[in-house]
């Protein structure tokens, strides 16, 4: 990653948040790091990156390792699906988990958070675009979601994340943030939630995302280049 890059982006965002009158501070720039080696989040963090974003477990696993050093300065996100059986090891790597989408995985998630003796942030990721393919709770069950997370000692729900469908139109994402802020300040009102981040956007619809009220925006390819 070039440092270019990452000031690009961070232009990008500032002027997003200008136009919507919100601090830039306000909005956590992720560095979603999937497909990369090690050595392009270390460049990342020296540039000056201090989030890194992963969607699967294993590949995550070996980069946290190889950057150990650069912790806790650099913190790290699960962005993508969370399958059961990797609950364990997510639960001990991650600072935050973004897509949390099932009573049974929340369940895992607290053994697990417990037997690490630790404190686990969570998303709730929010299907609202019904797409078999695509993975979060639907709307309908993502209050009793958040209550039983709600009676979890370790587990602590501190916002929302949703990935719309992929077009190139990034106006076309727009309905799906805006209706993920709604479901955030319904469940902030009614104290199931413990924070208000919003996790959405990426690297074509992020400044959409930041004008609907991003708190966290996961930019991978704008900051790292096309996946091979
Ligand atoms: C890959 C990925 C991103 C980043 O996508 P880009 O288009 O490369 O910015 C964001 N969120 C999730 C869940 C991803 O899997």
């Amino acid at each position: 990653m070039s440092a270019v890059a990452l000031r690009a982006v961070r232009e990008r965002l500032a002027r997003a948040a200008e136009g919507a009158g919100r601090r830039a501070d306000d909005i956590t720039l992720v560095g979603v790091s999937k497909t990369q080696p090690a050595e392009a989040v270390r460049q990342a963090y020296d540039a000056g990156l201090r989030d890194a974003g992963e969607n699967k477990v294993q590949e995550a696993e070996g980069k946290i390792q190889a950057l150990a050093d650069l912790r806790p300065g650099l913190r790290w996100h699960l962005v993508g699906h969370l399958q059961a059986n990797k609950a364990r090891r997510a639960a001990a790597l991650f600072d935050l988990i973004h897509s949390l989408d099932s009573l049974a995985l929340a369940e895992r998630l607290e053994r697990a958070a417990a037997q690490h003796g630790r404190r686990l942030d969570v998303l709730v990721q929010v299907d609202l675009a019904g797409e078999e393919t695509k993975h979060g709770v639907p709307e309908q069950g993502l209050h009793a979601l958040l209550e039983f997370v709600r009676g979890l000692k370790s587990l602590r729900a501190v916002g929302l994340m949703v990935l719309p469908p992929l077009v190139d139109d990034p106006q076309a994402s727009r309905p799906f943030f805006r209706r993920l802020r709604g479901l955030r300040d319904t469940a902030l009102r009614d104290g199931l939630l413990l924070g208000d981040q919003l996790s959405m956007g990426m690297s074509h619809d992020f400044e959409v995302a930041i004008e609907e009220g991003a708190t966290l925006v996961r930019v991978g390819t704008a900051l790292f280049g096309a996946r091979g």
